[in-house]
């Protein structure tokens, strides 16, 4: 059993941006040279989140659409109130979404669907530098 820890470097627009990492998730999993296990990428900041979506046209507006329902722009939060930068809406929809995602792997690919990509959402209210942690833990 290896423990296969590594980085992957992103910048986003903010604004609900989505990236599709699954590229850099496979490539971390190619140079890790494991067999099975599993995989976890997490994103370190409280205004971004991870999760898995198929990336076509249509769902890149329905889910800023829904966030924009969960969590609207454009209100005044606590948050706001508290610390001045505006992006409370943010810190709450990378809290619903989570920080990270793990997905199994076998013979040295990741077990997604054919319209499963891995995305990094990115809520904050300026484009950010993000640090993706992808960690391997298998054989
Ligand atoms: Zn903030």
């Amino acid at each position: 059993m290896n423990v296969i820890t590594d980085s992957v470097e992103i910048s986003t627009c903010g604004h609900t941006d989505i990236i599709d990492i699954t590229p850099q998730v496979e490539q971390a999993l190619r140079e890790a040279e494991l067999e099975r296990g599993n995989l976890t990428v997490f994103v370190s900041g409280s205004t971004a989140g991870i999760t898995s979506i198929e990336y076509e046209p249509g769902l890149l507006k329905d889910l800023p659409e829904a966030f924009e329902k969960l969590a609207p722009t454009g209100v005044t939060y606590h948050h706001d109130i508290a610390w001045g930068d505006g992006n409370g809406y943010a810190h709450v929809r990378a809290a619903i979404l989570g920080p990270s995602f793990t997905v199994p792997f076998d013979n040295g690919k990741l077990l997604l669907g054919t319209w499963q990509q891995i995305v990094v959402i990115d809520f904050d209210n300026r484009p950010r530098r993000r640090d993706l942690i992808v960690q391997m833990i298998g054989e």
